[in-house]
């Protein structure tokens, strides 16, 4: 019987969108978590709601093996997990009424809780803890477990006997992320998340985490729990847990998934060099700052493994970006973006419409950057107000009873855009097809260039390419009408 169940509340089938895409990966922090309980001698279990079907599931669970405490512990390098969804927190919620309802105690961590401890704690939660989670969790799992009080335990939010909400003296970071042992992998149903991704996409791919935290300031962008610290690990550290995963589970593939990776000056040359050396590169995707990739640690990244690189281009406006406070011109956009295609690696860039002050001129400039780009994959949302940024500072008062997106595909802009969310619907629409409509181009051109080797697929492709002509054009006089009718 083990002292902790840990779970999260980030279920797959709850974000329709990601659930259509299948692209499990297990929940990294919560397996870090697990790994620090058992080093500090607690027995653990994992909850996996990535895979879960319902609520349910995790009643089953608590059943199955009747721990003395719950921990509701959100992977924090899941980005969703940030944007803190209604559907997910509704979860959570209920994932503490069935913990309560079998007499167990329940923490919680996770940016949302973080945020709004206070609606955890009324829900029932024990304790909610505020920020990074390890030394905490073990602080309050050795107290709790002792039936001793939590009221000095540094880093978390809890009700007092008259319900009135504390919080106490706040938890300094992590000093160096090398002495945390590696994730509880053996927790996870790894085979589970092989067969899906075979099955869809042909391969398997593991996550895995090189730093912690953030420096940059970009006014919209939250960091309730790592911070505005930037910690890394050592190049060393990462080949060794890179050649582990690669001996234990034999992935095809990693998703590095720190915020942005790689930023000490030298540190990407010597993990390529170090992976070389060891022979233990596994195809990586990881995500950067364009003004980082210089033609030299693009070619390191190569060498390394870097099939994708993933940018937070946001804008092709200066202004917008200058107004994002990003710290980067569209130009270092460009200029990256050169680097990593003349090194084979392709570029992913992730677009942002409806900031503040954002007009359409600025819109066209986006979506000219994004046809410039000729990304290999694009991710675009629309601004999302966090707890805790410049933006939503800026926003606040134009928030109605809507603050959170119900799960991922929602898209509502809850402040006073300059249009209305069906625009930015469209325009992300219209984004998506333009995108489709290159690669349908780009494989019909390669067609034709090779015509002995037309195989059914081809004849495919070319359908596709008339069809998102044709509806490109649909949908780009769509928008236009939308867009006269929303400025009206
Ligand atoms: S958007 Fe990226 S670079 Fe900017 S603060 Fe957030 S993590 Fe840092």
């Amino acid at each position: 019987m083990p002292d902790v169940l840990l779970g999260q509340a980030y279920y797959l089938r709850f974000d329709p969108k990601l659930h259509q895409a299948q692209q499990p990966y297990a929940p990294l922090g919560t397996l870090y978590a697990a790994a620090f309980l058992r080093q500090r001698g607690h027995r653990v279990a994992l909850f996996d709601a990535m895979l879960a079907r319902s609520v349910a599931d995790w009643t089953t669970a608590l059943q199955h093996h009747q721990p003395r405490l719950a921990a509701i512990y959100e992977d924090s390098f899941n980005y969703l997990s940030k944007m803190c969804l209604l559907r997910m927190r509704e979860a959570a919620f209920e994932m503490i009424d069935r913990a309560r309802a079998v007499r167990v105690p329940v923490v919680v961590s996770g940016s949302d809780a973080t945020d709004h401890p206070e609606l955890y704690l009324r829900r029932g939660a024990a304790a909610v803890i505020l920020g990074e989670g390890e030394l905490t969790l073990a602080e309050l799992a050795e107290r709790l477990l002792a039936g001793s009080t939590i009221d000095a335990v540094p880093g978390i939010a809890y009700l007092d006997d008259t319900c009135a909400l504390h919080r106490t003296a706040p938890r300094p970071f992590i000093k160096s992320l090398d002495e945390l042992p590696f994730p509880a992998w053996d927790l996870v149903d790894t085979n589970r998340y092989r067969e899906i991704w075979h099955a869809r996409h042909g391969y398997y791919s593991m996550n895995i985490a090189t730093t912690r935290g953030c420096p940059y300031h970009c006014n919209w962008c939250a960091k309730p729990i790592y911070g505005q610290r930037y910690a890394m690990r050592a190049a060393k550290a990462v080949v060794e847990e890179i050649a582990w995963l690669k001996h234990h589970f034999a992935p095809d593939h990693l998703w590095i998934v720190d915020d942005v990776f790689g930023l000490k000056p030298g540190w990407v040359e010597e993990f390529a060099a170090l992976l070389n050396e060891q022979g233990a590169q596994i195809p990586f995707r990881c995500l950067m700052r364009a003004d980082q990739v210089t033609p030299a640690v693009a070619r390191a990244l190569a060498s390394a493994g870097c099939r994708m690189l993933w940018m937070g281009a946001e804008s092709g406006s200066q202004k917008v970006l200058d107004a994002m406070e990003k710290g980067l011109r569209v130009d270092d956009i460009r200029a990256a973006n050169r680097a990593l295609q003349a090194h084979g690696i392709n570029v992913g860039v992730f677009l942002q419409f409806g900031y503040p002050g954002e007009t359409w001129e600025d819109i066209e400039a986006t979506l000219q950057l994004a046809r410039e780009l000729k990304p290999a994959d694009i991710g675009v949302s629309v601004s999302y107000p966090l707890p805790g940024t410049g933006f939503y500072e800026r926003v606040r008062q134009e928030l109605g009873v809507k603050q959170n997106w119900i799960d991922s595909s929602d898209l509502s802009t809850m402040y006073k855009a300059t249009y209305a969310p069906a625009v930015y619907r469209r325009v992300h629409g219209l984004v998506h097809h333009e995108f489709r409509a290159r690669k349908s181009a780009d494989a019909l051109s390669a067609m034709l260039r090779a015509p002995w080797q037309l195989r059914p697929v081809h004849a495919r492709r070319a359908a596709s390419w008339f069809y998102n002509r044709a509806a490109l054009a649909l949908m780009r006089r769509h928008v236009s009408q939308l867009r006269i009718e929303s400025s009206c």
